[in-house]
């Protein structure tokens, strides 16, 4: 075999994903446009999805792609990983702010200087806004909650890599309740979610991970969480076999968002939280490399799971 780099297969993907119309280039890494077969596949995954976690009923909310900066601030995600987040600012200035704005960026000058915080900042995972929102409406009924959630999500890691963009959504489902019941949630979920790789016909590995903590006490962080076995993520091949990419994720938060937004069980403890994160994204695309670019030449038994007929 001839020596390949680690990114020779992710800028082969990637032109080859731009030669088919299926992402659209923009010139800035990990933003792409999406064509209308891209679209689809995302939109029967995104149903198939639905169909799996019926049985739950859970409650369905979409909240926009950009979240409360002060819920945000709570959050602790600056914190953890302040490397990513993204900020939404406007000009703040006045008419002659207005002029020098202009004059900056005729003669090719740093024009942001004027720009201030809005209330906005880019939702980082889906179920940030959901945690303020649940302890609005008071202590938890007696079997906790569950949510159903998608969103465009903003993570500031530019990347030749297709699956690595900075600008994508996730589905998730949320529970929240005792420490048993959202336990339980979640290990049913990871047998589900090799259920829904084994109908897409994808290779897959369930393993333990952790989160990109920043800075050095970040590195304990993510030690203590892969000790504690917080985080597990469902591993497809895409655009390395090395490295294979995250596609869904199981994430047990114990009480992190329990007690710093103060939700309360019926019995009048911190609730503790899970999510498990669907990549849309990540999944078209390990769907597009595993089965081709032609969706008419994909597994019958794939394409009869995802659009109901061969
Ligand atoms: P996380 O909150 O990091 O566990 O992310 C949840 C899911 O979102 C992951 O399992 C991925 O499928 C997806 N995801 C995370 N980061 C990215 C990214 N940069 N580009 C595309 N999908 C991502
Ligand atoms: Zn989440």
């Amino acid at each position: 075999m001839p020596y390949r780099p680690e990114g020779a297969d992710q800028l082969a993907f990637l032109d080859a994903l731009f030669d088919a119309g299926l992402l659209i280039e923009t010139g800035v890494d990990g933003l792409y446009g999406r064509n209308g077969l891209f679209e689809d596949v995302i939109a029967r995954f995104d149903e198939l999805v639905t169909r799996f976690g019926r049985d739950g009923r859970p409650e369905v909310i979409r909240f926009p792609p950009g979240m409360s900066r002060s819920q945000f601030e709570a959050s602790g995600y600056l914190k953890s990983f302040p490397q990513l987040a993204g900020t939404v600012h406007s000009f703040a200035g006045d008419e002659a702010g207005h002029r020098d704005l202009l004059a900056d960026i005729a003669d090719g000058r740093d024009w942001t200087g004027q720009q201030q915080a809005t209330d906005i900042v880019l939702t980082p995972a889906a179920c940030y806004p959901l945690y303020p929102t649940v302890a609005r409406r008071g202590p938890l009924p007696a079997g906790g909650l569950l949510f159903d959630l998608q969103s465009y999500c903003f993570r500031h890691e530019p990347s030749l890599d297709p699956a690595r963009m900075q600008m994508f959504r996730m589905r998730e489902y949320v529970r929240i309740g005792t420490p048993a019941e959202v336990t339980e949630f979640r290990a049913t979920w990871m047998e589900r979610g090799k259920e829904l790789m084994q109908a897409l016909a994808l290779p897959y590995e369930l393993d333990v991970a952790n989160d990109p903590f920043f800075g050095r006490a970040g590195r304990m962080l993510a030690n203590n969480q892969r000790d504690q076995g917080l985080k597990f993520e469902m591993l497809v091949p895409i655009t390395s076999s090395a490295k294979k990419t995250a596609c869904l994720s199981f994430n047990y938060h114990q009480d992190h968002f329990g007690c710093l937004c103060g939700i309360t069980t019926d019995a009048e403890e911190t609730a503790h939280t899970t999510c498990v994160g669907f990549g849309l994204e990540r999944v078209a695309l390990a769907l597009f490399r595993h089965h081709g670019t032609d969706v008419a030449a994909w597994p019958a038994a794939v394409r009869e799971t995802l659009w109901g007929a061969p």
